[in-house]
């Protein structure tokens, strides 16, 4: 039995398992400089956009993603005034960063400028921030960038990448995360998009805290939450501080002060939980 071509597929193929959407219309398909480009229409869930043929984001779940990736490091931070995020293209996370209201400046650089006017065109209502002038939205390497960032300049970095393939490969390195933290002032938390725990736990996310721990990270933790869209349906992101509690959240309480649908105190608390499984990759002892 298959699909018919009423359906997208994206198989892992390792993992012998596939997550399907029931599309409706071809909306847009280009070649970018970096990567092929693709969103369509479909039944249920909005919105999807692909890049080589990787589900990036669909309208139904992508708050839970852009919420995690931004809020728990944002509220972990005591003062969070300068904010870096490379790749994000789709422009969610920068609408989440924007609103902490102590946030000066939002830079968000991704190597490929189609994904950011693809956005805008197929989903505006993740680039209504773009505007505010606060944001800052620049088309480069995120390897680059990092490299030649100031010293001490950053509060907050979040790397919001495609998989550790291609063009962001990089970003899992080594030297990438030495540069992130020499950019960061002390107290930064940087926070990486980690896969899914259950396919990636050794492979990348256990790998990912050996890296952090050797680029001088003094704490690295993974939080967990739910992403349908995603191969496995659960996804990651791992923080690392330079001298800071990056589970910590301030204020108390169980509100954010500003609206979220997925976030709040209490999931906050609870995405840090390391499942027994994953004890051993997430550094959770
Ligand atoms: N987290 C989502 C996922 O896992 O499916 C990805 C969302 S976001 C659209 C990923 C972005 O990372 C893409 O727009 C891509 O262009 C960007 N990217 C990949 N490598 C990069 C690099 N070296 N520097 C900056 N941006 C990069």
């Amino acid at each position: 039995m298959s699909l018919d071509e009423h359906w997208f597929s994206e198989p892992l193929e390792p993992e012998g398992v596939a997550f399907s959407l029931r599309v409706t219309e071809k909306l847009h398909d280009e070649r970018t400089a970096y990567q092929h480009l693709e969103v369509y229409e479909t039944a249920r869930w909005g919105r999807l956009m692909l890049l080589d043929g990787c589900v990036m984001l669909t309208s139904r779940d992508n708050f839970i993603y852009h919420e995690m990736m931004s809020h728990p490091a944002l509220f972990a931070h005591p003062d969070p005034r300068d904010v870096l995020i490379i790749g994000g293209g789709d422009c969610g996370t920068l609408r989440e960063v924007l609103k902490h209201p102590g946030v000066n400046s939002a830079t968000q650089v991704d190597i490929d400028e189609a994904v950011t006017r693809a956005s805008e065109r197929f989903f505006p209502e993740l680039c209504q921030a773009n505007d505010d002038p606060r944001a800052r939205l620049l088309f480069a390497d995120g390897v680059r960038h990092v490299a030649e960032a100031r010293p001490d300049s950053l509060d907050v970095v979040i790397v919001d990448s495609t998989d550790p393939v291609g063009p962001a490969e990089g970003l899992f390195g080594e030297p990438f995360l030495r540069d992130v933290r020499r950019a960061l002032r002390p107290g930064g938390i940087m926070v990486q998009q980690s896969e899914s725990p259950l396919f990636h736990s050794e492979s990348i996310i256990g790998a990912l805290h050996t890296a952090m721990g050797n680029a001088g990270f003094d704490t690295v933790r993974t939080l967990t939450f739910p992403l349908p869209s995603y191969p496995g349906g659960w996804w990651s992101a791992t923080l690392g501080g330079k001298g800071a509690d990056v589970t910590a959240r301030r204020p108390q309480g169980a509100e954010p002060g500003f609206e979220t649908r997925y976030y709040n105190g209490e999931i906050h608390a609870a995405a840090f939980a390391a499942p027994q499984f994953c004890r051993g990759a997430f550094g959770a002892g």
